[in-house]
């Protein structure tokens, strides 16, 4: 079975008035390629479980496509937090930037007793 996917779309209205310039990645996004994008990739909407699929199984970028939304979301930019980003929800997402945030917070507080013990070192 010969699989068919439609042509990108011209960019939203929205992000041409914003001049918005996307990342070379998201020129590949193939969600962008699929008509009604916003309300399939909109986990709360009843949609989901089809994008995910897609994102998963079809996408060439969807790494990318992750990592910048960990980055966003990290940095509290929660302006796409209610789609699938990635082949994840938000809630999925969510896990894994606490799982950052407590690496990054454990790695902080060995760094810190490390470079205490060693003033301790150098003032005794
Ligand atoms: S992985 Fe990202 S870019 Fe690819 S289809 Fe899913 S949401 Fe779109």
């Amino acid at each position: 079975m010969t699989t068919i996917t439609p042509p990108p779309r011209p960019a939203h209205p929205f992000f041409t008035a914003l001049n918005y310039k996307p990342a070379a990645w998201e020129e590949q996004a193939l969600c962008r390629r699929f008509p009604n994008e916003s309300d399939a990739w909109t986990s709360g909407k009843g949609g989901g479980d089809d994008a995910i699929e897609i994102c998963k199984t079809r996408c060439p970028v969807r790494q990318a496509c992750l990592d910048a939304a960990l980055r966003e979301e990290d940095m509290g930019n929660l302006a796409r937090i209610a789609t699938i980003r990635g082949g994840l929800r938000p809630e999925e997402r969510g896990v894994l930037i606490r799982a950052l945030r407590a690496a990054r917070a454990k790695v902080a507080e060995e760094n810190a007793a490390r470079a205490a013990a060693q003033a301790e070192e150098v003032a005794a």
